[in-house]
Formats: structure tokens, sequence, C-alpha cells
């Protein structure tokens, strides 16, 4: 060991992820050559940028490049950059570590099986360690630019817990990656097989890819060789669409999100006008294992007239549609734009309500395309859209054209229906949207508020996601459709008019005792009593007035420790049923008080799937049950 040596131990992730890569994405080894070729690519878009303020920077050498070569007596695969290079801090931090936040957690989960991790790590990303999966030995070399050549490091590893740093010396700037291949590693040492998985996974990477070719010893002249240029190296969002086939819009894909599969769906589209852009927006078809950290990085790739400015920009996308990936490529931001420029320059605005409207507009034409796709599409980031609503306000409409619920008219849990197709299937003279939002979807199925919507046969959509109350809360119409809560007081059913009115009426008359006495009985719980008409089995529902709280959304500003004013609501009963008969002919004070609770307790119930006195209702109950066994 030399003076500067040092060994070091990988960070524990870094060991976890090491060991299950090699094991899960065995059959599909080739992708660390994209994977190097990607991070040699951002390398050199990083040093490009920073040369705009700095262009000693480039040193003597400012045309960018990927080098590729196989040493003909090793067979060692050589990918080199003269990109931005690393410090010996650098070589640490990104060669030993995982900066993510929830990588442990992420780890913890896979399940074993090396197919659905194969995917799952696909999702998070490998990156260089995916050198592993063929090389059993790993050399960095590395120089980070403007820095002494006798500043340079190489750091080395066998991939089985350690890597080993020193300084060298190393003249030209950038990183150098030699990988030694295993035994059964060997294709990746044909120079046709490179040749193929360039073309194939890094046509599209803006920066020429060269491979070295070896051409036969002359008689008296050395060994002569020659670099051949592999890829296209034209960025791909500035192609027109019509030349670019899916396959290499599906692997720009990967190279962006570095997702090891193809996206779902994709939009390219150039802007002209007041302000010009080119935007490439993807929708993966998984989500990212972080999706749900609100400190994630997300956003788009930002460029500005081709100059890579910055990694995941989120100005040009709300956290709604937050997880789209993809690239910006700006002709009027300047190019030394900053985050902080970012933030409060009107042309970004501009920008970001364009972009946004493209995406939508994507996630429309999925819709109307394939719905299958679409179905997907919701179940894996429905629930993000399900924040659109409440902020972009702009959008709405749009929006809640892409929502999608579980209903009363189709079998399934599934969200699966849209407002159009529920429009499309209203009864004769409905003209609002009725909808039900419940503790879990077996609670809505069995809701006492549905009975009169089935007696008529109208649909009603079933929501039971966390977010769906907040939701609601935000959509008051679609198209002059208003959304209507079915559990709200005063709701007018088609086709109901005077005639459910007077009738109404007429039991208030009827029963105006045991109304009466209900209402003083229950003086604590409710508001008022009353007569109902939409219950057919049920014995009594709970009903809010128009302004009230939901109770699942009391629920969240209870637990986000938020004191709730309490309204009471209102009890609508049931008098045909026999239990309110039966209340109707008790004499006995006490007894009375304990039925009309217990009336209370079952529409609660109904209501809430819970009850605030469930001892009571226990002890209620029970003497009932003794009373009908004596
Ligand atoms: P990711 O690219 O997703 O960040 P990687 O594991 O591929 O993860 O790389 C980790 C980090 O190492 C990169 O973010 C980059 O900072 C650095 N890195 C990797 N390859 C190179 C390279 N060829 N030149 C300079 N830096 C590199």
């Amino acid at each position: 060991m030399t003076a500067n040596e040092e060994t070091l131990g990988f960070q524990t992730e870094v060991k976890q992820l090491l060991h299950l890569m090699v094991h899960s994405l065995y059959s599909n080894r080739e992708i660390f050559l994209r994977e190097l070729i990607s991070n040699a690519n951002d390398a050199c878009d990083k040093l490009r940028f920073l040369a705009l303020d700095a262009p000693d920077l480039m040193e003597s050498d400012s045309e960018m490049a990927v080098r590729i070569s196989i040493d003909p007596e090793t067979k060692e695969l050589v990918i080199a950059d003269n990109g931005i290079g690393m410090t010996r801090e650098d070589v640490i931090q990104n060669l030993g570590t995982i900066a993510k936040s929830g990588t442990a957690e992420f780890i913890k989960n896979l399940s074993g099986d090396s197919k659905q991790d194969a995917n799952l790590i696909g999702q998070f990303g490998v990156g260089f360690y995916s050198a592993f999966i063929v090389a059993d030995r790993v050399v960095v070399r590395t120089r980070r630019a403007g820095n002494e050549s006798s500043d340079a490091i190489e750091w080395s590893s066998d991939g089985d817990g350690q890597y080993t740093i020193k300084g060298i010396d190393k003249a030209d700037r950038g990183t150098e990656i030699r990988l030694t291949l295993k035994e059964d590693a060997g294709e990746f040492g044909e120079a046709y097989r490179i040749r193929h998985l360039v073309t194939k996974y890094s046509d599209h990477v803006s920066i020429p890819v060269y491979l070295k070719n070896e051409v036969e010893k002359d008689d008296d002249s050395e060994a002569k060789s020659e670099w051949d240029q592999v890829n296209q190296a034209t960025a791909l969002w500035t192609r027109p669409r019509t030349e670019i086939t899916d396959e290499e819009y599906n692997e720009f894909y990967k190279h962006v999100a570095h997702d090891f599969e193809d996206p779902m769906t994709w939009s390219h589209h150039k802007v002209e006008g007041k302000s010009e852009y080119t935007g490439l927006l993807y929708v993966p078809a998984r989500a990212p294992f972080d999706l749900w950290n609100r400190e994630s990085p997300r956003g788009l790739k930002l460029y500005v007239q081709r100059v890579f400015i910055m990694d995941r920009a989120e100005e040009f996308l709300p956290l709604y549609l937050r997880f789209i990936r993809g690239v910006v490529d700006s002709s009027d931001l300047s190019l030394n734009v900053s985050r902080e420029i970012l933030q409060k320059d009107a042309r970004v605005e501009a920008m970001k309500s364009a972009v946004t409207r493209r995406a939508l507009d994507m996630l429309a034409k999925l819709a109307k395309d394939d719905t299958e796709k679409y179905q997907n599409f919701w179940e894996t980031f429905g629930e993000c859209l399900k924040e659109g609503p409440a902020e972009d306000h702009q959008n709405k409409e749009r929006i809640t054209k892409l929502l999608r619920f579980a209903s009363t008219q189709t079998n399934t849990e599934k969200q699966e229906v849209g407002v159009e197709d529920y429009i499309s299937r209203m009864v004769e003279g409905q003209k609002e949207i009725y909808y039900l939002v419940s503790e879990s979807h077996t609670n809505a199925l069995g809701s006492p508020y549905l009975e009169a919507f089935k007696k008529r046969g109208i649909e009603v959509l079933l929501l039971s996601d966390r977010i769906d109350e907040w939701l609601m809360g935000h959509l008051q119409e679609y198209q002059e459709h208003k959304f209507v809560d079915v559990t709200r007081d005063g709701l007018e059913l088609p086709g109901e008019g005077k005639d459910e009115k007077k009738e109404q009426k007429k039991e208030s008359k009827a029963h105006k005792e045991l109304l009466k006495r209900m209402k003083e009985a229950l003086s604590n719980e409710v508001e008022d009593v009353k007569p109902s008409v939409r219950l057919t089995d049920s014995a009594a529902v709970l009903v809010l007035t128009e302004h009230d709280m939901g109770p699942q959304m009391r629920q969240i500003m209870e637990a986000a420790g938020q004191a709730m004013p309490v309204s009471k609501p209102i009890l609508e009963i049931n008098t045909d049923h026999g239990l309110l008969m039966r209340l109707e002919s008790e004499t006995d004070a006490g007894r009375f008080n304990e039925l009309a609770r217990l009336v209370f307790d079952h529409a609660q119930l109904g209501a809430e799937g819970k009850l605030d006195d469930a001892p009571g209702y226990l002890k209620r109950v029970n003497a009932l049950l003794t009373e009908l066994s004596v």
C-alpha cells in the first residue's frame, strides 16, 4: 500500500444494493453500458454548464466525447469521458454511498423474487453500480476539471464490500472506468457487441460516443488505431417528431429517467411564438419508490438552447404532476439562469402553464385512445392527480375529466368511472353528479344513503381514498353539473318534486309527536329530526347541512391536531320502519330515550363507520336482547 492509499467500506445500503442487483439484473445485464454512458454524458453536460462562467475549465480540450475501447490483451472494457470528473471527496461520496433518502426502507421492501426486484431496482436507479453486474473488478480513474494532473484519484473495488482509493497522476481531465469482465461476460469484450449496444441504447446521447477500432499492423508501421463515432449524437428532442421511432423515444426516456422500463406514454412538442421551447414529457410505467416523499427530487431536465442547465427543475410542472419526467429546452431563458431566477421569472411561469397543459392533454389522449393503459395510469398515479383540483384552479375542468371513481354502476372497487361516463348514464331529469365519501368501499356499498338512489336507478360515485373528501371539497361542478354529496340535507332527486315535498310535510304532521319527542331525547346529538323520503330499508340516517365538514375531513383535521367546531347533524327517520313504529307507541319515557339513542347510534354507524359512544351502545343493545329473550 502506498502512503496515500486508503481502503474504505461501502455504506451498508450500497452493499445490499450491489448484492441484489448482481442477482436480479442478471438477465438484463447489458444495461450497464447505458448507465455508464449516461453518467459520462451527464458529466460532460455539467462541465459545459460550469464552463459558461469559467471557460478555463475546458483546458485545451473543448470537444466533449465518450470514448470506449477494449484492451486487446486483457479484454478489459474502458469507458472514458472528458467531462467534469471527480475530486477525492466526490469519489467517496458518489461511489461509496447512496444519497437518496428512503433508500434503506426501499431495500427492506424488496421481496427476494429476482424478477420482481429487477423492476423495482430499475425504478430506483442503479447507475454506476451496475458495472458490477458484468465486472468482477472496476477501476475508476478520474480528475476534476481544473485540478492539477497530480490531484487525480483512482478508485477500485471488487464489489465485495470495500473499495480502495489512492492519488494518481492523470493528464486528461474527466473519468475513465475500466471493467475487468466476469468470465461469463466475455461478450462485452467484443467490439461488434459494444457497437450494437451503443446504437441500441445511446444513439440519442447528445455527445459523440467513439469506439476504438484496432487496425491490423502494416509491415513496418506501429499498430494504428482509429476512433469511430457510433451514435448519431444529436439531442433527440431537437429532431423532428416524424423522424423519431418509438424505440428511440423509449430509449431516450430510460436515459433521462434512469429507468429500466419503457414509459407509458409521451408528448413531444415544439412551441413557437411568445415563448419558444421544446418539451418532451414522459409518463413512467411505474411509480418511483419515493413518489410520496415530499422532499424527493422531481421535475424536468432543463436545457437552454441545447445546453444542459440543471437536472430536475421543479418550476415547470405543478406538484400534482410530479411523476412526469422529461426535458424542456428553452430558447428564451439565459444560460446563466439559476434556481432563484427560475422561481421569479415570468417566462418560466408562462412555460409552466403551457407545459402543464401539454401534460394534461397527453393524459387526456391516453384516456381516449387506450382505456386499459389509462386504467393502469390511474392506478399508479391517480392519487397524485386527485391533488390537482385544489392546486390548479385554471385546469380544474381538464383534471376533473381525467379523474376516475368507483361507482354503484360497476361491480368493482376499481376506480373506472369518469365524469363523462357518469353524465352519459344520467337518468331523465338528472342534472347533478351524486357522490358518497366513506371510510371504505364496503361501507359505501352498504350505506343507507344509497337507498333512494338505488330505488330510482341513479348512479352514485363512491369515494373512499383518504384524500377524497378534500378532493370533493374542491370540486364544485363539471360543465354545469354540480357535484352533490348524498349525505347532505335538502337533497332533491330527479323526478322528485312537489309530491315528495308534500309527502314529507304530511309525514311531519302525522308523526309530529314522535319527531318532537325524539328531538328532545337527542337534543345533545342532533340539530333536528325530520321524516325521510329517501330511506326504504334503514331506520334512520344522519345528514349534514351544506356547510358542515364531513366526518372523513373532520378526522383528518383532528388527527392533524386541529380542534374542529362541533356541528350537529340532522337525523332523518324512516317512519315506516318497525323500530320507529315501536318508538311511536312507547309510553315509558326512559325506554323511549334509550331506543331513540339506539336509532341515532345506528345512523351514526351508517354514516361514519364508528360510534361516539360504543360502550353505551353495547349496553343498550344488550338490554334490548335480554328483553327479547325473556
Ligand atoms: P446517479 O447518476 O443516479 O446519481 P450513479 O450511481 O450512476 O447515480 O452515480 C453517482 C454519482 O457519481 C453521479 O451522480 C455523479 O455525480 C458521479 N459520477 C458517476 N459517473 C461519473 C462520471 N463519468 N463523471 C463524473 N461523475 C460521475
